[in-house]
Order: structure tokens, then sequence, then C-alpha cells
């Protein structure tokens, strides 16, 4: 049993510590045409590296996972300078992003076994001329609902993994569709235990989260920082909550943060938001770094009665038994 990392396999015992959903770089398609997009690739895959290593041996993270979707200007090349650099196993994916902020025109013309060609080739030969091969596929649906387009890149997510036995990592929009996305899961014939759902946390109701743990995926914590989505307080809570109900194998911590972008962010950001943003680049936590999750949630979840040992259990047996394709064990063993 070997995972793909951007460098090449690896076995299962040097996964070790892993965030599931992080990111490197993301770039939304047309901010190539923007005058006032400056991009330093070499000072960009140095800061990278500096931050991944910080991780590693500050927290002890051996793996990174980041499932960025092919169209979000996923960068193989620049994956595997990074992982070089900074010895980290780092894991990429194939797949594409939902229809509001995503889906290539090409791409919605083709069907899902075309699109599922595409997948396929990306795992197990690599993408474009670079030789990385995609590890995991990824996912993602939009809010209120999962639309027809949607569906079909979720159906060629499916004929892939079901031929090549790697992981699905998901994107859910608001917190909603989980228990959608598994349903469209098990219809295609993928093993549920096969699938993360990410995003979870952006719902705030206890309810939806035991939804999806008794689904029997992985549910992800993955927003972890990302307070514009969701209290800390509150993913704190509901997390020990899901844990004390007996899923602490089914969870998955991380916080989908990334180091870099091409020029702007997707959206206007208020003149509040921009002050506390030049605030942070002042003090050279623009973007905010990767270890909030070692230095800020873990000791919340302490402070709410979780130990070390449960804690680290779920950032290393759980991705361990993701990519092994192991069944997840009954609640409360
Ligand atoms: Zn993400």
């Amino acid at each position: 049993m070997q995972i793909q990392t951007v460098l090449g396999p690896i076995g299962l015992d040097e996964l070790g510590r892993t965030l599931m959903h992080e990111h490197l770089f993301i770039a939304f398609a047309g901010a190539e045409f923007d005058p006032t997009a400056v991009f330093d690739r070499e000072a960009f895959i140095a800061e990278a590296a500096r931050r991944l290593r910080q991780l590693r041996v500050e927290h002890g993270v051996r793996s990174f996972v980041d499932p960025c979707p092919i169209e979000l200007g996923r960068d193989a090349a620049m994956m595997a300078e990074i992982a070089e650099r900074s010895e980290m196993n780092v894991v990429c994916t194939t797949g594409f992003y939902f229809e509001a902020m995503g889906l290539p025109v090409y791409w919605r013309a083709r069907t899902a076994e075309e699109i599922a060609e595409l997948y396929i080739r990306e795992i197990t030969h690599g993408i474009g001329r670079t030789g990385v091969r995609a590890g995991a596929i990824k996912v993602a649906t939009g809010a209120p609902a999962i639309t027809p387009l949607e569906a079909k890149f979720l159906e060629a997510a499916c004929i892939a993994q079901r031929a090549t036995g790697v992981p699905i990592i998901t994107h859910t929009q608001d917190g909603v569709c989980g228990p959608e996305q598994q349903e469209a899961f098990r219809s295609n014939g993928v093993e549920l235990h096969r699938c993360l759902i990410g995003h979870c946390c952006g719902n705030a109701d206890p309810a939806y989260h035991r939804r999806v743990a008794e689904g029997g995926s992985y549910i992800g914590f993955d927003r972890i920082g990302l307070t514009r989505f969701q209290p800390d307080d509150v993913r704190a809570d509901n997390l020990v909550r899901l844990v004390r109900a007996g899923y602490r194998a089914s969870i998955m911590m991380s916080q989908d943060r990334h180091c870099g972008w091409l020029g702007k962010l997707a959206r206007q950001v208020t003149a509040e938001e921009q002050a506390r943003i030049d605030q942070l680049k002042a003090s050279g936590d623009w973007p905010p770094p990767y270890t909030y999750l070692f230095t800020d949630f873990v000791p919340m979840l302490r402070q709410r009665g979780l130990s070390d040992s449960e804690i680290f259990s779920m950032l290393e047996d759980n991705p361990r038994r993701f990519f092994a394709g192991e069944p997840l064990p009954l609640p409360n063993m």
C-alpha cells in the first residue's frame, strides 16, 4: 500500500502527522490578466518551504495534503519544488471545483467518462508533462444544492475512484450538502469510508455532524481558524461533542489555509478587513501561518477535556486509515 506524493510514492508508515486539507497556492481564472498581479515564483517557493519546514520542525507534521482544484492554479511542478525544499510529504489531487466558482467551459461539455479519463490519467501517469501523480480526488459542490453539472463531475470522480482506489476529498459550501454528497457516492458505488466530506465545521448544528459521521464518511473540521465562516469556539465545542459521541476516528482536522495567491482576493474585502490584513502584514503573519492549529486550536481542545493522545490520534491514525482504505471502526471503539 503506497501513497502518491508529488515527489513519488511513500509507504503508509511515512505519512505520520498529517494536515488533510491545506493549500500552498491559489489562482482564480482571470487573475493572470490583472496588471496589478505580481507573482515572484522563487520568493513564493522559498516562503512556502519555510512555512512547511516550520510545521515539520516545531509541530511534527510530516504530510500536507493540498486538494487544489485543477482550475485554481494548481501547479504540480511548484508543489514538487516546495516539497523537496521543505522535506514535507505533499500530496496533490485531481478534480475540479464547483459550478459557481469553477468548472472550465471545455470540461463542462465533456461526459462523466471523459472527465474520469483525465482524472485517471493524472492519478496513474501524471499531471500534464510534470510526471507528478495525484494521490487523491477532489470533489466540490456548491449551495444550497448539488447542481446537475456538479453531479456529473461527482460521477466522474466516482468512476476514477473505483478504477484507481485513491480516496476522495470534498469541498462543501456553507456547511450544506454533505449527506447529499454521501448519497451520490453511495449510488455511484464508492465506499463511504473512502470519502472525506470537507468543511462540515461550516455548519454550526451538531445534528448535521452526527448525520455525516453516522453516514460512514470521514468528516472535515478543516477550516480551523477561518472565523469568517465559523467562530473557533463553535468548532471546538462541536468537535469535542463528536468525539464524546464516539466518532473520534472519523474526524479530520485541518485549516484550508494557503500561503500565496495570484493578484487580489476573489471577493471585495471591506475596509475593516483590509485594516486587519494590513495589521497582519506588518507583523509578518499574512497570510496567517499553518501553525495556528497547534498554537491556538489544540489548547482549546485541551481546555475542553481532550487528551493529547485523543487529539494527535485524529491527526495521525485517521489520515493513515483513510489512505489505507481500512474500514472505519464503529463508534466508541
Ligand atoms: Zn480548500
